[in-house]
């Protein structure tokens, strides 16, 4: 089952983190494995491209959930 758009973000995140720990120990030894951690290479050099767009917005320090512009007020009122 697909990750749910509001939550693949946080849902991947743990997984990338232990596909990077285990890099760190070594190339997968097994020849499935290698060729997905080849493509993983190339898209976690496309996201670094993508992530680009998150540089102009923040998170509101409120935990509203909300996202705005970097300069922007938060219309919760309880910006930081
Ligand atoms: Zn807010």
């Amino acid at each position: 089952m697909g990750n749910l758009s509001y939550c693949r973000f946080r849902n991947t995140l743990p997984d990338l983190r232990a596909c990077v720990d285990a890099l760190l120990d070594g190339p997968p030894d097994e020849a499935g494995e290698f060729r997905a951690a080849e493509k993983m290479r190339q898209i976690c050099q496309d996201f670094l491209d993508a992530a680009d767009c998150l540089d102009d917005y923040r998170a509101c320090g409120k935990g509203c959930g909300q996202v705005i512009g970097l300069r922007e007020i938060c219309d919760c009122g309880e910006d930081d």
